[in-house]
């Protein structure tokens, strides 16, 4: 009899541990999704919740923010099971071509020629790892039928052009590569790894990337920030 109770705690004991690990670790950012609604839907109410392009929440933070906007989803956030967000949604809260995109970090910009609606800055030393390579990725500057918003400084086929923190890329989009499936109008950003040859990795993959907490002073991680809103203490 008491084995039997025995093998049932353990039956449930796996049930509750495997039920856990999902939720903790597979689970679509359901919050921070309804965050995301309740912010497209009116941003001015929540003006509390937004950064702005060009400012940081630390004094000693390395980076300032590329946007205007709400943090909706964060690095390691999960769409969906398997999938791991690479980087930052940014939501601007106003139609497209109106946010303004500034370089978070001094570096040296390259877009390739077809690019609609990305740029990469290659920053020779990490601020966090002194010299250490890394690349800093802005993508969505663009409309849903892939018209640039990117600046005129900045056109297709661009290598290695000087940047400074806050120099203006372009405006916020909804650019998806889908003209049926624009995106909400967002910035995404990521800081990519080098591949040790001066080129950057692929950023689709996560293990690619960086967690960009400590880059901006701010919980940016899924997985530890919890859900309360992403924004600097008053
Ligand atoms: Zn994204």
């Amino acid at each position: 009899m008491q084995k039997r109770i025995l093998l049932w705690l353990i039956f449930l004991g796996t049930v509750v541990g495997l039920g856990y690990f999902l939720y903790r670790y597979m689970r679509p950012s359901s919050g921070r999704s309804i965050h995301v609604i309740d912010w497209l839907r009116n941003p001015s109410i929540h003006s509390d919740w937004a950064v702005q392009a060009g400012t940081r929440c630390l004094p000693d933070a390395p980076f300032v923010f590329p946007t205007d906007g709400f943090i909706g989803y964060l690095w390691n956030d999960s769409f969906k099971i398997g999938h791991r967000h690479q980087g930052l949604d940014i939501f601007g809260g106003t139609g497209i071509g109106v946010a303004p995109v500034v370089s978070a970090y001094p570096g040296f910009l390259t877009r390739l020629p077809e690019w609609k609606s990305a740029v990469i800055v290659r920053v020779p030393s990490d601020p966090l790892h002194p010299g250490r390579q890394i690349w800093l990725y802005y993508a969505h500057m663009a409309d849903e039928m892939g018209n640039s918003f990117i600046s005129s400084e900045f056109p297709p086929g661009t290598y290695e052009k000087r940047v400074d923190a806050g120099t203006l890329f372009g405006y916020q989009g909804d650019y998806s590569g889908d003209p049926v499936n624009p995106v909400g109008v967002h910035l995404h950003f990521s800081i990519v790894l080098d591949d040790g040859q001066g080129r950057f990795r692929n950023e689709l993959d996560i293990d690619n990337t960086l967690d960009p907490s400590p880059y901006f002073g701010l919980a940016l991680n899924a997985t530890t920030a919890g859900e309360d809103i992403p924004a600097c203490d008053p």
